[in-house]
């Protein structure tokens, strides 16, 4: 062996020891790190979130990175409130490492309430609010209505919830006390009256009924009238206001329209008329009386009293006349001594001649005539009371514009008779003509047929009162 070879065998011997011993070292000292991490400890319940983990193994000296696929035991559950627990273990030469990780599914998103609110709906000041409505839901516990806590005060509400992770919510109501409603008025009897003239108008009235206040029919105001006299359409109006000023109204209409009768003084002005008018009866006259009348078919008006003779009452109405009350009896003591006294008598009367005739008459004519002084010495004002009061009855009075002059105690002639009435209609000068005689005097009813052929000769048509027709009202003295 050469010198040369041995120095080479040296050396590759030296360099391969060398090697060995490197090697040896190299892997002792080739101990790694290894790290795991998981990303998130907390997750929001009901979202797709997951966690991240990575496991990562570290060289000692140099740096080095291997990403490690570690066995991961996560029984995460987002769909769940709670702590999981997630053991992640990886492994790298000899090193080897277990981490457990506490990741919480937590709710951290407050519930919500919703306040309802009523569109018709008011608090009346003073009374107590009426709930309206709420609900409360949370994403994670759902509907929890139930758990709402209401902290009423006088002018708001507190509506207080908390989920079941403790996340709370408010909401405020604040109460707005109103009264935005009026009183309803209620008309009684027809809201829309047609009637024809001159018969009496009575309001029926109204009542009142408002929401906060009760009944308020007290608290009614009228307002317009009615001119019976007068064709037109009237609004008699009722309004009423509630405490808060809230005012209800409603409305009446009345249509006063012409009568289906003529007027008297309408008709009239058309043409001469004469109303021969007999009171005080009937008599042993009045049966002679008719059979002229009817001679030429003149129609008449008796103002009948209680004489005890019904048969002439029934007679007169079936022969077309017109049978009035003049009075059950013509006491004036009883008569006038009191309103009542005058109705009680007018009634009997009244009713006789229901009885009689079948039909209830309307006309009056007061014992002594509207005008008479003699009932002020047994009451005072009694035939002011009277002869508007009767009006407002839907009765009728008629006194007289044409004197016979046959009621004095000294009987007159009857040619005297005939001319105080014809004079009498003269002097009306053609307006209309109520004539007063009593079929109690037998020289005044023998004027009759003379006077009749005077006015059918001159023009006159004589014709009985009715309701329509002219009242010859006197100037009151009482
Ligand atoms: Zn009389």
């Amino acid at each position: 062996m050469s010198k040369t070879k041995w120095i080479l065998l040296t050396v590759i011997g030296a360099l391969v020891l060398g090697a060995v011993i490197g090697t040896v070292i190299y892997i002792r000292k080739t101990t790694v790190d290894i790290e795991i991490t998981c990303d998130k400890e907390k997750i929001a319940v009901g979202t797709d979130e997951t966690v991240t983990i990575r496991a990562v193994a570290k060289g000692r000296y140099d740096g080095r990175e291997f990403e490690l696929t570690p066995e991961i035991d996560n029984p995460l559950d987002t769909s769940k409130t709670g702590t999981y627990e997630i053991t992640v273990k990886a492994k790298k030469y000899r090193e080897e490492k277990t981490v457990t990780f506490a990741v919480n599914v937590v709710d951290e998103v407050p519930p919500v309430i919703e306040l309802y609110t009523q569109p018709e709906y008011f608090t009346l000041p003073g009374r107590t609010y009426t709930e309206e409505g709420f609900s409360a839901s949370d994403a994670y516990d759902g509907d929890i209505t139930d758990r709402v806590v209401r902290d009423v005060s006088e002018d708001r509400i507190v509506y207080s919830v908390t989920d079941s992770s403790g996340n709370r919510t408010e909401a405020v109501r604040e109460i707005i006390y109103s009264d935005p409603i009026a009183p309803e008025i209620t008309v009684l009897g027809e809201q829309e009256i047609t009637q024809e003239r001159r018969y009496p108008y009575e309001d029926a009235g109204a009542t009142a009924v408002d929401n906060y206040d009760g009944d308020i029919t007290d608290r009614i105001v009228v307002s317009g009238s009615v001119d019976t006299t007068t064709i037109g359409d009237y609004v008699i109006e009722y309004s009423a206001t509630d405490t808060f000023g809230n005012v209800g109204t409603a409305n009446r209409i009345i249509h006063i329209i012409e009568r289906s009768k003529p007027i008297g003084e309408e008709e009239e002005a058309k043409g001469k008329v004469i109303y021969l008018t007999f009171d005080d009866g009937p008599s042993g006259y009045t049966s002679k009386l008719l059979d002229v009348l009817d001679k030429y078919n003149v129609k008449a008006t008796f103002f009948v009293c209680n004489n005890g003779l019904d048969w002439l009452i029934e007679e007169e109405y079936k022969r077309g006349h017109t049978v009035a009350v003049h009075g059950w009896t013509h006491d004036y003591k009883k008569l006038y001594s009191s309103v009542d006294g005058f109705y009680e008598n007018f009634y009997k009367m009244q009713d006789r001649i229901y009885e009689l005739t079948g039909e209830r008459p309307t006309l009056l004519r007061f014992p002594g005539g509207s005008s008479n002084a003699v009932s002020r010495q047994y009451c005072k004002g009694i035939m002011t009371t009277l002869t508007k009061d009767v009006e407002e009855k839907g009765l009728h009075y008629f006194d007289w514009n044409v004197l016979a002059g046959d009621s004095e105690a000294q009987p007159i002639s009857t040619e005297q008779v005939y001319k105080n009435v014809i004079n009498g209609i003269l002097y009306l000068k053609g307006k209309p003509a109520v004539v007063l005689q009593h079929d109690i005097k037998g020289f005044s009813v023998n004027a009759v047929e003379d006077i009749i052929k005077w006015g059918l000769e001159n023009g006159y048509t004589f014709l009985p009162l009715d309701e329509t027709s002219y009242g010859a009202h006197q100037r009151l003295n009482n």
